[in-house]
């Protein structure tokens, strides 16, 4: 039995897409950890401590769910976590090669880990932290797209960075 399972991602900033698998996972696993990984491939917009604190703004009502930075490879994260599963969130059948050869990878590394793939809400398919970003920087409107605890804070950083 999966009794905790982690939730990796960047997080720059958390979207309404991420509340959703982030909120289904915690009706579904005892315990879930949202692991904000600092992805050295991406550039982010906000630090480890923002986006840390938009989730605790956000899911750290939820009681058995946990937020936390992680560092280094999400294999040994989990290890490390007691994690027995990655929750990851698929949007469309694009998401899915890079999704499986991550799962297969970190299996390898880790064998004991499982990845559990859930579904999108059809209303968030296409969303994602990067159209935040687009969208924001460009002066429209985010409402729909991030949770209103933060939405402020998030619109008006990704805006500045326009000038
Ligand atoms: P990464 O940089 O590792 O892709 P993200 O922060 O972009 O991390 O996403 C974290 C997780 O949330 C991933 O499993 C991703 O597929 C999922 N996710 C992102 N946006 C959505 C969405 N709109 N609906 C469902 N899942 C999503």
């Amino acid at each position: 039995m999966h009794s905790t399972v982690i939730c990796p991602g960047s997080f720059d900033p958390v979207t309404l897409g991420h509340i959703d698998i982030i909120t289904r996972a915690s009706g579904m696993f005892d315990n879930v950890i949202v692991g904000v990984f600092a992805n050295g491939e991406k550039h982010p917009v906000f630090s480890m401590e923002e986006r840390i604190g938009f989730l605790q703004r956000t899911v750290g009502d939820i009681p058995n769910v946990r937020v936390i930075g992680c560092d280094g490879l999400l294999a040994q994260c989990a290890k490390d976590l007691g994690a027995s599963a990655v929750v990851r969130g698929l949007r469309a059948v694009s998401d899915f090669e890079y999704e499986f050869q991550m799962a297969l990878t970190n299996r390898k590394l880790n064998p004991e880990l499982d990845t559990v793939f859930l579904a999108s809400d059809a209303s968030y398919t296409y969303l994602s932290s990067s159209i935040v970003k687009n969208v924001a920087y460009h002066g429209g409107d985010i409402t729909n797209f991030v949770p209103a605890e933060i939405h402020d804070e998030v619109f008006n950083r990704i805006k500045a960075l326009k000038g």
